[in-house]
């Protein structure tokens, strides 16, 4: 008898069950590792999938975390470049591809990625026919349409991170300069995930003080404050960061976990991100800008509407034209 059988006796035989809450995360880069920390720390699922082409990276980060064993609550870490061990995912997070380059724009990047998406989106339903794919990899609005399309999922179950960090980075950025916690301002950044993403400054409020009322000029240029100030960082501040230590994860990893836990907790929390617009604010085109959704275990399963004012609802037709412009030009979708 082995140490094993004298130590165990068999109660049930263990039939292999299906997971209930398992995550695949393509790509192991910066992003996808920081995305599959953060879920992992936040014991959202029972098992993890790690996809990637770079072989002896992927092993090398699925051994690392599993040797983190004992500090987790998650059973199960696995990993392969064939897509068969992403099989029953019930979200997929994708955040394969290329990055951005110091000083090279999100729009740059998307021929390089959509080639490499043609390759992952039809590998992972053929393995999770059911799942939701949250995308990360850039440009991440214009990729969640190329997700949409590739995969033939419904429009629901397609969910771009979008505005999430640069509305995560606007809170934490007016917060700091009102003195107050990220999460007691209340701020919404939509749109484009980028360069023209909107910021709602009609909505802008702490404790339900709405900062417009006591500014009325909050975020014009007439502004003796110059609040605009805070969303030209938010918008620099991807720069700045990769200008600095050459990539960006932790932010954008935390923020995939916060929609992670809203959809596997089927939570109905109100989150930015990017789903299909068309027919919503008189955008016409099929395209994926961030809205506040309800996030729960259908995915997007409603939008909120906002009142915007007639400048912020011209600002989010003018992203709707770029993204439509790139668009249009991609072959084979
Ligand atoms: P990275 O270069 O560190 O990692 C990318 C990984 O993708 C690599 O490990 C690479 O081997 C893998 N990969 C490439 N082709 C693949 C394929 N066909 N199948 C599977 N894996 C493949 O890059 P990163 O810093 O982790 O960034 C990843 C993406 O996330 C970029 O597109 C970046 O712009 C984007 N990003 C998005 C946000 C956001 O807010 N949406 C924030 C930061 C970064």
């Amino acid at each position: 008898m082995s140490v094993q059988q004298n130590l165990i006796t068999a109660v049930a035989s263990p039939a292999p069950e299906p997971p209930r809450n398992k995550v695949t995360v393509v790509g192991v880069g910066q992003v996808g590792m920081a995305c599959a920390v953060s879920i992992l720390l936040q014991d959202l699922c029972d098992e993890m999938a790690l996809v990637d082409v770079m072989e002896d990276r992927l092993k090398g980060e699925m051994m690392d975390l599993q040797h983190g064993s004992l500090f987790l609550k998650t059973p199960k870490i696995v990993s392969d470049k064939d897509y068969a061990v992403t099989a029953n995912s019930r979200l997929v997070v994708v955040t394969a591809g290329v990055r951005q380059q110091e000083g090279e724009s999100r729009l740059n990047l998307v021929q390089r990625n959509v080639n490499v998406f043609k390759c992952i989106i039809p590998q992972i339903m053929k393995y999770s026919p059911n799942c939701t794919i949250i995308v990360v990899s850039n440009p991440v609005d214009i990729l969640t349409y190329v997700t949409w399309k590739l995969s033939g999922l419904p429009k629901h179950r397609v969910i771009g991170s979008g505005t999430n960090l640069d509305s995560a980075r606007f809170r934490h950025m007016m917060a700091e300069r009102l003195g107050i916690h990220s999460s007691s301002f209340h701020g919404w950044v939509l749109g484009e995930h980028g360069d023209t993403s909107v910021p709602v400054w009609s909505g802008a409020n702490v404790a339900g003080v709405n900062l417009q009322k006591l500014n009325p000029d909050i975020g014009t240029d007439a502004d003796k404050e110059q609040w605009k100030k805070v969303h030209k960082d938010v918008v620099d501040s991807a720069y700045e960061v990769i200008r600095l230590k050459g990539y960006t994860n932790w932010a954008i990893g935390m923020s995939v976990a916060n929609l992670t836990e809203s959809i596997l907790k089927n939570l109905s929390r109100v989150h930015p991100v990017s789903t299909m617009v068309k027919n919503m604010y008189g955008i016409g085109e099929e395209v994926f800008l961030s809205l506040p959704c309800v996030l729960n275990s259908s995915g997007v399963c409603s939008v909120v509407n906002m009142t915007l004012t007639a400048d912020e609802v011209g600002q989010l037709k003018k992203s709707a034209d770029t993204l439509w412009g790139i668009q249009k030009d991609l072959k084979d979708l």
